[in-house]
């Protein structure tokens, strides 16, 4: 929803400046899909508004379901007709997680990643990402779920960092009590560790939390996995998580794929274990393992009892860790399986 739009629109056919208010705690606050339910706007001005500032700034096309319902995934249709996808995930009774995606495909090719296997096709508007939160928030309200979004993830195609501005306009809508209120404890922003992005967002977000992909511990290692570590090593990356917590004592959470065999091995943990120990205010560093989802990328996840096994191994350690419970891959929704989807299966949600 682009407010300077629907502003420009109602100043054009002299609306009083109250009609404004009346959209956005109809948009924001009611999560209306379409200006016809906006039944105090008068006719004319619902018909004006919804050619010159549409609700949604894409076409959703298909929503796929998972069978117990705690997984949805969407394909969106862009105004210039590229797609993404995004995710809506319920990882605990009564709670909500959106999943955004903040480019079409991701320039930085990590290898197990199925975005990353179609390169970047262009960033998206601060507008299309707050407005897959506007989306998911109405098709809660239209499928019956409750009507609260609990937690916001930045999580989907891309990667925020390199799509600075536009994901800092979606937060700010996000965070805004008279757009989507959402708290800033409950929004999550994952890079893929490009440092001066994650000082940039320590200043402007100081309040809102931060995932970096780690995946491996090791220089050598984590060039072949996460290329971007051939430009942002691991020890400029260690660098600018240091000054992140050190600035405001906030966490930073690690993500860690555990691929079978490749960053799964008992020398991989002890890397791991030192990397963490290294970086000095090691309480404020907690590592989320990840049970790698399968992608047309040649890895193998790593089963259950050894990826408890090298939890253990950093528990033992005295580290923070989590094995993350991987919801969405009946939709192919999963962490790394999202791709501009132009399937022609079309069903109107
Ligand atoms: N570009 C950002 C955010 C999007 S990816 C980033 O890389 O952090 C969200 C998370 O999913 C990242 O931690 C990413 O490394 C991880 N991921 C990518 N492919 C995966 C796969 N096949 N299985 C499990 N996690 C994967
Ligand atoms: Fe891009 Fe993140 Fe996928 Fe890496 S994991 S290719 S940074 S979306």
């Amino acid at each position: 929803m682009d407010l300077k739009a629907a502003a420009a629109a109602l100043k054009g056919l002299h609306a009083p400046a109250f009609r404004l208010d009346q959209v956005r705690r109809a948009v924001y606050g009611q999560t209306v899909s379409s200006y016809e339910e906006i039944s105090v706007l008068p006719l004319d001005l619902r018909q004006e508004l919804a050619g010159a500032a549409p609700i949604l700034s894409f076409i959703p096309r298909e929503i796929k379901i998972a069978p117990d319902g705690r997984a949805r995934k969407a394909a969106l249709v862009l105004r210039d007709g590229k797609a993404v996808e995004t995710v809506l995930l319920k990882p605990s009774p009564q709670r909500w997680t959106a999943c955004l995606s903040t480019q079409v495909g991701c320039a930085f090719g990590c290898v197990f990643c199925a975005t990353g296997l179609m390169g970047l096709e262009r960033d998206l508007t601060g507008e299309e990402i707050s407005d897959q939160v506007l989306f998911w928030r109405q098709h809660m309200r239209r499928e019956g779920l409750q009507d609260r979004l609990d937690n916001v993830v930045y999580m989907g195609m891309g990667e925020p960092l390199a799509n600075y501005e536009a994901v800092a306009e979606s937060l700010r809508s996000l965070l805004d009590p008279r757009q989507h209120g959402i708290g800033a404890r409950h929004i999550s922003v994952s890079t893929v560790g490009i440092p001066d992005g994650i000082a940039r967002f320590a200043e402007d977000f100081p309040q809102v939390n931060l995932a970096v992909s780690l995946h491996a511990a090791q220089d050598d290692l984590r060039s072949r996995l996460v290329p971007a570590n051939r430009a942002f090593p691991l020890a400029k990356l260690a660098r600018a998580m240091e000054e992140y917590v050190g600035r405001g004592n906030r966490k930073v959470f690690l993500e860690y794929a555990l691929l079978s065999g490749v960053n799964d091995r008992a020398g991989d943990a002890q890397d791991l274990i030192a990397f963490v120990r290294g970086l000095g205010r090691t309480e404020l560093f907690h590592i989320n393992l990840i049970l790698y989802n399968p992608t047309q990328t040649p890895f193998e996840a790593t089963a259950e009892p050894e990826a408890r096994r090298f939890q253990k191994c950093l528990l033992d350690a005295g580290l923070k860790v989590t094995v993350r419970q991987s919801l969405g891959a009946e939709v192919r929704g999963a962490c790394g399986q999202l791709i501009a989807d132009r399937s022609p299966d079309v069903r109107q949600p």
